[in-house]
């Protein structure tokens, strides 16, 4: 392992594209010769700027070295190890195998020579700045079960994700993974180790298939503008020109999105990456072409009179919906609805004729998920929700929310729900909050972003958790590179994955009871009254009722799940053909009474209650508990990775719990798809596991109840 070995780490996302080994270090020597040649690879890739070296400072030849200083070799940087990452990693540092992570926590590294800047690091830096050093460290050990790699930047032990990858990473991942079996289970491939590479040219073809994407979604952003306009502002009778102006410009956006130069610069682009010659990109790069490929395969396929008679039905369906829910009407809105499915149906076999057409709608919201990993997934997380909420309803040590039902003006509600989202990080500069039927955030723009939700004298919780859910939504948009605003490195990763963060917030932080510990003191400064006699502890019980119930947007966390399971079966035997709207209210009062043992009296709180079908959203609502998932996996890596959060978030400091999602979530875009994502950020494979634990261990103690599953 002498000077100029490069190890490609191009199946490591936001690492270079390869580390350059100068040498190693006696430590690393020691355990390369007792694993007998195992360790495939370590080194550390420092970028900086204006940090002159300094003589006689030590080097590790950018080997990443736990014991101290060897050599006598200039340097440039350092940094520090301030915290271990994931001790339980039989990679540790550097990714020898059988070292102790534990050991080099608050050891100084010292680092080499710069190879080259990765253009993350680069962005970065040129924000910031600042002169630092940054650099990461890979280790892929071949027979070993993780893969880890961390930025740490100077003297901040700033520390990006510790990737723990099972055997096989190669990269054939559904975004709905389970713990891998032996079966699934692979022994990697060893690394290549080409020969070092050129500093990659610049591109024409795809700086100019990334300008015509951000042109694009320009126009996408003024649809977007008249989609939160109709719901917030606009008058009634202005609905039918409403529905001219939005088909309007889904048509220009459809024409720019099936552009034939943007057509010929993809599949320029295609080739270049199926020729090998994609070496020359980075990470983003790469990533960049392949999902603006992706989304261009789908748009091409799509007829414009299709996209046009599909936003027009859209339109006009969700102001039917307004009427029919209002009057319960079913037998009003039923044509409409039959129209959309048909139009869906018909989407979804021209953009994926290779897919069940559910898929094809669902591969939308949640890219790469398929109907029947999530239909597994929900088997495997109905049995404990079910058995939770009979737990919790044969309990005779109920939480009672009779507090929250108290007089709640609306105005005092709209200062404290501002305060509340402007203090957990939300910008009022870069958004704003209004008022809708249904509760949504809506982007128009990098440094637009809108929130919308509902009040409710009589119920606090309506106007705060739904402000709450809508902020996370909206901490998650303000949160992605505004540079790259229309690109995938500056989009949303899934609506799962969106949906994670509302969750979030909404239920992981703002059911917490030191959440309620900081914010008890300023809800009571708006609402004096009716809520003297309260306590943190009483308000954060009286939030953990379990009640089966029949609006969705009403339900609790628990007996929410339920619901989304309904409507994903229902919508997917819809699309299937299995079921005819005709036939669908009676499914679904039928469904209803065998989970939660009520009939709806009425459409209006049965098939009518949600917007998200009459607006064409067909394929989404999995994404909800999908999200329920995501966000209680983020949360068990948030809590093991800082410790203090609960005091620092009793204390009404929420920095770090987003910076930490900002960094391991927000900052990537759709870069990666969700379970690649979710197991960068967490080091774990997508599991329902960690949504049962959570949810048993808050509901249960809450109920008089152990805390896990019996
Ligand atoms: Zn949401």
């Amino acid at each position: 392992m002498d000077a100029g070995v490069v190890v490609d780490t191009g199946r490591v996302p936001w690492l270079p594209r390869q580390v350059t080994f100068r040498e190693l270090c006696p430590e690393s020597r020691r355990v390369d010769e007792a694993s007998g040649g195992d360790m495939v690879g370590v080194g550390v890739h420092p970028v900086w700027r204006e940090e002159p070296p300094r003589a006689g400072a030590a080097d590790h030849g950018g080997e990443a070295c736990p014991r101290g200083e060897r050599g006598a070799q200039p340097s440039v940087g350092e940094a520090e190890i301030l915290a271990p990452r994931d001790p339980e990693c039989g990679g540790g540092l550097g990714g020898l195998p059988g070292s102790d992570l534990r050991r080099s926590a608050g050891c100084r590294l010292t680092i080499g020579k710069v190879e080259n800047t990765h253009p993350q690091a680069a962005r970065e830096q040129q924000r910031d700045g600042a002169p630092h050093a940054e650099f990461g460290i890979v280790g892929m050990g071949r027979d070993d079960e993780c893969v880890e790699h961390g930025i740490l930047r100077g003297g901040l032990a700033r520390t990006a994700p510790v990737v723990r990858l099972p055997r096989g990473f190669p990269g054939a991942y559904s975004p709905l993974m389970h713990d891998p079996s032996p079966a699934d289970d692979p022994i990697p491939a060893p690394l290549t180790i080409p020969a070092p590479l050129p500093v990659p040219a610049p591109l024409p073809d795809l700086d100019a298939a990334a300008a015509h994407a951000r042109r694009t979604a320009v126009l996408a952003s003024v649809e977007s503008l008249l989609g939160w306009d109709e719901q917030t502002m606009l008058p009634p009778a202005g609905g039918g020109y409403r529905a001219d102006q939005v088909a309007a410009v889904a048509t220009l956006v459809h024409a720019a999105r099936t552009d034939a130069a943007q057509r010929e610069r993809l599949h320029r682009l295609e080739d270049l990456l199926a020729g090998g010659r994609g070496e020359r990109l980075d990470h983003e790069d790469r990533a960049t072409i392949q999902r603006l490929l992706r989304d261009h395969h789908k748009h091409i396929r799509l007829p414009a009179r299709l996209v046009e008679e599909t936003a027009r039905a859209c339109i006009d369906g969700q102001q039917a919906w307004v009427d029919a829910r209002r009057h319960s009407d079913w037998k009003g809105f039923a044509p409409k609805l039959e129209q959309i499915v048909r139009l869906k149906r018909e989407q979804a076999s021209c953009q994926s004729p290779e897919l069940d057409p559910y898929d094809s709608l669902l591969d939308d919201y949640e890219p790469g998920a398929r109907s029947s990993d999530v239909s597994a997934l929900f088997d495997r997380l109905r049995p404990s929700i079910v058995q939770l909420v009979r737990a919790c309803q044969d309990s005779a040590d109920r939480p009672d929310d009779a507090m929250l039902r108290r007089h709640f003006p609306k105005d005092a509600q709209a200062r404290f729900v501002r305060t509340v989202a402007e203090r957990i990080g939300f910008d009022f500069d870069r958004g704003r909050l209004d008022t809708s039927e249904h509760p949504f955030c809506s982007t128009n723009g990098p440094h637009d972003c809108r929130l919308t939700t509902r009040w409710d004298e009589a119920y606090l919780p309506t106007a705060l958790f739904g402000v709450l859910h809508e902020a996370g939504h909206g901490l998650y948009e303000q949160g992605l590179r505004s540079d790259a605003f229309g690109l995938p490195a500056g989009e949303a990763a899934s609506l799962g994955v969106h949906e994670s963060q509302s969750r979030l917030w909404e239920n992981l932080v703002g059911r917490s009871l030191c959440f309620w510990q900081w914010c008890l003191p300023v809800a009571r400064q708006a609402f004096p009254s009716s809520l003297s006699d309260s306590t943190a502890e009483s308000i954060q019980r009286s939030l953990l009722t379990v009640r089966p119930s029949l609006i969705r947007v009403e339900a609790d966390e628990v007996t929410y799940n339920l619901h989304v399971m309904l409507r994903f079966d229902l919508e997917r035997a819809l699309v299937r053909g299995e079921l005819s709207v005709a036939d669908l209210p009676n499914a679904w009062d039928e469904r209803c009474e065998r989970d939660f043992g009520i009939r709806p009296a009425n459409a209006a709180e049965g098939v009518l209650q949600d917007i998200h079908w009459s607006a064409g959203l067909i394929g989404y609502f999995p994404t909800y508990t999908l999200g329920n998932v995501y966000a209680s996996q983020l949360m068990a890596a948030i809590t093991r990775d800082q410790p203090d959060l609960s005091a620092e978030v009793a204390a009404g400091r929420f920095e770090s719990l987003l910076g930490w999602l900002r960094e391991r979530v927000h900052l990537h875009g759709r870069l990666l798809d969700p379970g690649p994502l979710l197991l960068a950020a967490t080091g774990m494979p997508v599991s329902e596991r960690w949504l049962i634990e959570s949810l048993w261990g808050r509901y249960g103690p809450a109920h008089g109840l152990g805390g896990r599953p019996p």
